[in-house]
């Protein structure tokens, strides 16, 4: 632990204070207005929260991932929105430049993510490629000292504000799948370099995605994340593999809360002369939620102690990934019913977690997706013992 145990549990207390006291009581007007508040903003700053895992040699709080998945299980019991609005800063956004960023990358760059100074964005979707990653049709075609980026990026969270990509784009057009893409970072303002109209969406108002669409977009080759081509996919999938625990934690958040949630309208609420929390038809929704929950959360530390050791958990962070995701989605079904129908009146949080809890098993790939990585990863090792 990069945290002594004391300093660790003070932080702790700290964030779930930041969460009761400036982010639930936001949440209605965030909801309404599609827009964080200035002052949160400055309060997740002030808190550390953009620098929660950059190294502390750039600023950071250098969070290892067990301290990461227990800072974002207090922080992911707010809406959503607000995690996101630092999330790429701490994951996909900066981990390509932290795990396999050149020196001179690492220090241009992560200080002012780790500050929130820089909102940081990751781009890997694409019109016509998402699930299939490695099929990215975007390319950057070297001359000279310079690369030069074409194609369009989809659905990239925080784009409107940030001031740096981590653009997945093939170099080499001869290699269809993985080996021809690299990563680079891109500048907002270089010349080619645009965004387009934020979307509208389901759930999770306060966070904002759109295209970012890049036409004969001109960088230094030093862009080129780690200095190296080929390289991109691989970087991307170990930023994944990290932020598939981080969403993980968030939907372990996002659970507790609503659990919490359900609860204290069960036991205020009465039909036929009892609370409602006594109906046993509803007991078993609440037992069931809370089983859920737990498990998620030990699936989400078992799998972030193992990474901290050095073991690779690809296969346990899709596990932690499709479980607590799905797990979030009856969790967040389950109160909308609790709440009857005032779980369908906007005016009560029950219809909107359920909305914002639905993102969750899409993106950072989707549970069929975690589903094949796990189904794969199972029968190689299978293979293995079998010696075929
Ligand atoms: C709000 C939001 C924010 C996002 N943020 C980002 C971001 O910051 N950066 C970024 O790069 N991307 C981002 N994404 C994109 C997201 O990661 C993709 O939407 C997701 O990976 C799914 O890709 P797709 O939408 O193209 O769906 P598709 O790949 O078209 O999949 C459609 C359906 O088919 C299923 N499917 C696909 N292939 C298979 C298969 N082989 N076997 C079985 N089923 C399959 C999928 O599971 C899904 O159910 C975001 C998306 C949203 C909605």
């Amino acid at each position: 632990m990069s945290l002594d145990s004391e300093t660790l549990a003070r932080f702790i207390v700290a964030l779930r204070r930041f969460v009761d006291e400036r982010l639930i009581p936001a949440e209605a007007e965030v909801a309404e207005t599609d827009e964080i508040p200035a002052s949160v903003v400055t309060g997740m700053r002030d808190l550390g929260l953009f620098g929660l895992t950059a190294p502390e040699a750039f600023g950071g709080l250098g969070l290892t991932m067990e301290e990461e998945v227990l800072a974002i299980f207090e922080l992911g019991r707010a809406a959503p929105a607000f995690r996101s609005m630092f999330a790429t800063n701490i994951g996909i956004g900066m981990q390509g430049i932290a795990i396999d960023g050149t020196p001179e990358q690492k220090e241009k760059y992560l200080p002012r993510l780790a500050s929130g100074e820089l909102i940081g964005s990751f781009a890997l979707t694409e019109p016509d490629v998402g699930s299939d990653a490695a099929a990215v049709r975007t390319t950057a075609r070297r001359e000279g000292d310079t690369y030069v980026i074409n194609g369009t990026k989809r659905f990239i969270t925080n784009a409107p504000h940030a001031g740096l990509f981590t653009v997945m784009a093939r170099t080499d057009p001869a290699q269809k799948g993985a080996a021809g893409v690299s990563a680079f970072a891109v500048e907002r303002g270089t010349p080619g370099l645009s965004t387009g109209k934020p979307e509208r969406k389901m759930g999770q108002q306060g966070a904002h995605v759109c295209d970012v669409i890049f036409e004969d977009c001109r960088v230094p080759a030093s862009a080129l994340i780690g200095g190296v081509e080929g390289q991109g996919f691989k970087t991307a999938m170990k930023v994944l593999d990290k932020g598939r625990l981080h969403i993980a934690a968030a939907c372990v958040g996002l659970s507790e809360r609503i659990i919490d949630d359900m609860l204290d309208y069960a036991v205020g609420r009465r039909q036929f002369g009892k609370p409602l929390a006594d109906f046993q038809l509803l007991q078993a929704m609440f037992a069931d939620s809370k089983a859920d929950a737990y498990a998620a959360r030990c699936m989400v530390l078992d799998a972030a102690r193992k990474r901290d050791a050095g073991q690779d958990v690809g296969l346990e962070a899709s596990c932690a990934k499709m479980f607590a995701s799905e797990a979030v989605g009856r969790i967040a079904d389950r109160n909308v019913q609790v709440h009857g129908g005032n779980g369908y009146i906007r005016e009560y949080r029950a219809e909107q977690l359920f909305r914002d809890a639905r993102l969750f098993r899409i993106y950072e790939g989707t549970t069929q997706i975690q589903q094949i990585i796990i189904a794969r990863a199972l029968a190689a090792e299978a293979r293995s013992r079998a010696g075929l």
